[in-house]
């Protein structure tokens, strides 16, 4: 067995490994933690998606971060799903987010409390996803969005999500890079966005091909930090691929290819 083969299966059992302590952790968490994020209303969403048959099961969760929650579903026919809900009581996740809502058109007029602002942050995820999907990029695809709870495509298998370039270099980074920027060129001219968060982190690696994803920040290329946000997108990635001695293009020429 070659050494690239024995650390991809070091990798999966060490995520396999994750994934079981995550789910019992979310078995016996402190009620307190699971009734921050399960509150009543989101209970609520859930249960409404179980009726209308889009979801069938939630399980694990797969990621906690500080603003929103990822769990491990599955839908009627057990197709694995990924249920990412937004937390509804960070008040710093607010501040963060107003920048990227006010300047985008499609969300002219929305009201400025916490509650309206987080459900217009799950819609905006899922609208980038859709736009971006309908553009080839290689996306979770979206499937249904309310309040704060968003369902797409599960990119992983049994409950462990494939590996972000962070925590797994592809065996030809070169490949990927230019996937990648192909990825970058299509969001701007077919989808009309621009990433926002662009990194190693937000970048899967499935089926050989990379998988963009987390793009509840993405804006549209009218949005007063598109220019800034896509040169830092391109500079992320860059700096990432140029670490594992790809030869990437400068600068100019990464922001050329993509604006063309
Ligand atoms: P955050 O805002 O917390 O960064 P992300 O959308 O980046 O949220 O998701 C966090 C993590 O959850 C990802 O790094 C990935 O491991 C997992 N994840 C997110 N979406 C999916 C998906 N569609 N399929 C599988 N795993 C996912
Ligand atoms: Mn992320």
């Amino acid at each position: 067995m070659s050494r690239k083969a024995r650390e991809r299966i070091a990798h999966t059992e060490k995520r396999v490994e994750k994934r079981d302590r995550m789910l019992e952790h979310n078995f016996s968490a402190e009620r307190a933690t699971l009734e921050e994020v399960f509150d009543q209303a989101t209970r609520m969403v859930v249960y409404r998606f179980m009726t209308e048959g889009i979801l069938n099961e939630v399980n694990g969760v797969v990621s906690a971060g500080k603003e929103a929650r990822v769990y491990w579903g599955k839908n009627k026919e057990g197709k694995d799903l990924a249920v990412k809900i937004y937390l509804t009581s960070s008040a710093e996740f607010k501040r963060g987010m107003f920048k990227y809502i006010e300047g985008d058109h499609r969300f002219k007029g929305v009201r400025h409390d916490t509650r309206s602002l987080i459900f217009a942050w799950a819609q905006k995820e899922f609208r980038n996803l859709e736009q971006a999907f309908r553009a080839k990029v290689n996306v979770p695809k979206p499937l249904a969005v309310k309040n704060n709870v968003l369902v797409m495509e599960f990119i992983g298998k049994d409950g462990v999500s494939a590996p972000s370039l962070k925590e797994m270099l592809p065996s030809e980074p070169e490949k990927v890079y230019r996937k990648l920027l192909t990825y970058v060129e299509r969001l701007y001219h077919k989808a009309d966005l621009v990433h926002g968060d662009l990194s190693e982190y937000n970048v899967m690696f499935w089926k050989g091909k990379p998988v963009v994803f987390d793009m509840s920040q993405s804006v549209p290329l009218s949005h007063p930090l598109a220019k800034f946000l896509l040169e830092r997108d391109l500079a992320n990635v860059n700096r990432f691929f140029s670490r594992y001695g790809v030869k990437v293009l400068s600068a100019e020429e990464a922001y050329r290819q993509v604006v063309g």
